[in-house]
């Protein structure tokens, strides 16, 4: 009796009860877990024997991605690999706690998630592996995976300005920064600094202006606000199309679910800091657990998901972009354009995260 078959039935009971926590669930394009996912694939597990005796029939992959982002992907690794993929699709925070939890009993292999901040929480507190992995080193950037090989970015996610083109001349626009000047007042809507994607931009912000001039930074924000903190970047897309503010800072992929839908919506994006830092960038990633019972297959499945096929579907699927180079982009993405990332390493964004979350309480960002 292996450990997987055991913990199977209390798997899909989790899965069945696993609520939604995240703030923006209640749309259904929300870029992370919606209550109650399905488990697993429909790979039947194979019990005539026919099976390598080398390879595992089942892995076992805690996801807080939305189950279209990774259930076709699952199918595809079975049906080229043969093992099967069960998931349990929850929120990052829940999938941490459980991980903790489980400890050494976990029936987890791999995790992905997104937002390095999230990445990095779960390898600082011991949930997470090295990988050692020429596949992963050469195809994935340095400043995309953890300097110690616990976590590797999958997809790339820029949080940069949006603006309504009615009450905005792109050529006003520069940079974050920027957005402190008294044109702006009244102006600006950002998003709550309770998300992690926020967090991590002020981390990365720290590591690049040092604290005092990012404390300045983000005053002149909180100053130019046109109304109170939203609750989720989409809210904050639809507040510029609807007047109530200029522009505002989010993760292109919101825009790119609306523009997808709506060709003419009323809002444009702006890639920030091209002639200085670059725009900030974060990931969707994947980690080894500590106490993964098939670790050859898990790590087997992240390589695969570097690979052309998988980073097309994982770029794709959310508006997202590639990690490796030479991969197709969405349409509505590639009509933005090229831009330049900020090339800090994004495990900052974890190792700052405490600092930045509390330069922003100081600072009375909501
Ligand atoms: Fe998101």
């Amino acid at each position: 009796m292996n450990l997987v078959t055991r913990w199977l039935p209390m798997l899909l009971a989790v899965v069945l009860l696993a609520a939604c926590s995240n703030d923006e669930s209640a749309a259904p394009s929300g870029d992370d877990v919606e209550p109650a996912a399905p488990a697993g694939s429909d790979a039947a597990p194979a019990e005539d024997g026919s099976t390598a005796p080398t390879s595992p029939e089942r892995l076992v992959v805690y996801t807080s991605r939305q189950p279209h982002l990774v259930e076709p992907l699952f199918d595809d690794f079975t049906e080229e690999t043969g093992i099967a993929i069960d998931y349990i699709s929850d929120s990052e925070a829940a999938l941490i706690e459980r991980l903790a939890a489980e400890g050494d009993r976990t029936p987890a292999s791999v995790l992905i998630t997104v937002d390095a901040g999230n990445l990095w929480q779960a390898a600082e507190r011991g949930l997470l592996q090295p990988i050692d992995s020429d596949v992963l080193d050469e195809r994935i950037p340095a400043e995309l995976r953890d300097p110690d090989d616990q976590w590797f970015g999958l997809s790339i996610r820029a949080r940069t300005l949006v603006y309504h083109p009615d009450r905005v001349d792109p050529a006003d626009l520069s940079t974050y920064q920027a957005l402190t000047a008294p044109e702006w007042a009244g102006r600006l809507c950002l998003r709550t600094s309770r998300k992690v994607y926020n967090q991590s931009l002020v981390a990365m912000m720290i590591e690049r202006l040092g604290e005092e001039r990012t404390e300045q930074i983000v005053a002149g924000w909180l100053e130019n606000l046109a109304t109170e903190p939203f609750s989720s970047d989409t809210r904050l897309i639809e507040a510029v199309a609807a007047g109530q503010c200029d522009v505002g800072l989010v993760n292109t992929y919101y825009l790119g679910r609306l523009q997808k839908d709506d060709p003419d919506y009323p809002v444009e994006l702006f890639w920030a800091n091209q002639d200085t830092s670059g725009v900030h960038v974060n990931i969707s990633g994947a980690g080894l657990t500590t106490h993964a019972p098939e670790p050859a297959a898990g790590r087997q499945l992240i390589e695969w998901m570097t690979g052309l096929d998988a980073q097309q579907f994982i770029a794709a699927s959310n508006m997202e972009y590639p990690v490796v180079d030479d991969v197709p982009l969405d349409p509505t993405v590639a009509a933005w354009g090229e831009f330049e990332a900020d090339s800090i390493n994004l495990r900052v964004a974890g190792q700052r995260q405490a600092e930045a979350v509390r330069l922003m309480d100081r600072a009375g960002w909501r």
